[in-house]
């Protein structure tokens, strides 16, 4: 399989145990960062899944003023970002699926390929929005739901819609974003430990964030 390509038949996590759990990282990952990785290191020790999935979305719900790169581009990046820990598989059904992505969809279709117990990570700063996301009454109650702590994210002013729906994992603080990091690319600042080896390599190479 070449890098570039979307096709995620072979990036692994259709191999995974059953019987363990499954983590869903979802994002837009422009660019991923250590913090994701940082992260995503804190749930895997907390919980012993298959593996972490990192899910790049195709159009993200709540940016769609396409200001984004492009999602061929961010799963590349994914699969180099995560191609060094074999804890933590690129999934690229939502890229595939194409269109607005829905985690709802995507936990429909990691169960249709028979994971049952999925659990869903997202970082505080996607508390107040998650009574937005599609069906996100149904997706609370079918999965489990972990929200990560972030510097300048505060998990105490959850919606109360919210209320006793999700557990608050502490992890640790990174205030690192991927904002931050396409800032200093184009302001030609330092970030070259911002973000894994390979994908700064990457960044510099294909002129991104310029
Ligand atoms: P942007 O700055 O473009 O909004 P981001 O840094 O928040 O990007 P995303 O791709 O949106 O990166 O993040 C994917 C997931 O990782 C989200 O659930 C987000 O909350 C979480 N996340 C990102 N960075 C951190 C961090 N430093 N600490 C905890 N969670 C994080």
């Amino acid at each position: 399989m070449s890098a570039n390509s979307v096709s995620g038949a072979e990036d692994g996590w259709a191999q995974l145990d059953r019987d363990r759990p499954l983590v869903i990282f979802g994002g837009t990952f422009d660019p991923p960062h250590i913090g994701h990785l940082i992260v995503a290191d804190d749930v895997y020790h907390r919980l012993r899944p298959a593996a972490v999935l990192f899910v790049p979305a195709a159009t993200p719900p709540h940016k769609q003023d396409g200001s984004h790169t492009p999602a061929e581009t961010r799963l590349h990046m994914v699969r180099l970002a995560v191609a060094a820990d074999r804890r933590f598989l690129p999934c690229a059904v939502e890229v595939e699926r194409g269109g607005v992505s829905y985690t709802i969809d995507t936990v429909a279709e990691l169960r249709a390929a028979g994971f049952k117990n999925l659990v869903v990570a997202v970082g505080a700063d996607n508390l107040a929005e998650i009574p937005t996301w599609r069906d996100w009454e149904k997706l609370v109650a079918e999965v489990r739901f972990a929200v990560l702590t972030r510097p300048a994210h505060d998990l105490a002013s959850a919606p109360a819609a919210l209320a006793g729906k999700f557990e608050s994992w502490e992890v640790t603080p990174v205030p690192i974003s991927s904002t931050m990091v396409r800032e200093r690319v184009r302001a030609r600042e330092p970030f070259r430990y911002l973000v894994p080896p390979p994908v700064f390599d990457f960044i510099l190479s294909a002129r991104l964030y310029r």
